[in-house]
């Protein structure tokens, strides 16, 4: 399901968002990228390659409630770029 829009869709259609936790003590303190695979390991977010669920994204702040600002901003940019 796509954490903008949420709808479903066949796993082409999404980029993969992955976490991988470093710090135990402090689950905010983790990497997040784009898993061009799609085979990691850790928890992973579905996003459709389109800006306006980037936008719907952003707005829900959805993702600050699980990734540290500095990721989150990192994630925005790096998603961008993708779509
Ligand atoms: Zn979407």
């Amino acid at each position: 399901m796509c954490v903008g829009c949420r709808e479903r869709r066949i796993k082409s259609k999404f980029l993969r968002v992955s976490k991988v936790a470093e710090d135990k003590k402090n689950k905010k303190n983790c990497s997040v990228f784009i898993d061009k695979t799609g085979k990691s390991i850790g928890r992973g977010f579905y996003i459709c390659k389109d800006l306006i669920c980037l936008k719907k994204l952003q707005k829900s702040r959805y993702f600050q409630k699980v990734f540290s600002l500095n990721a989150v901003l990192k994630i925005y940019s790096e998603l961008k770029e993708e779509m």
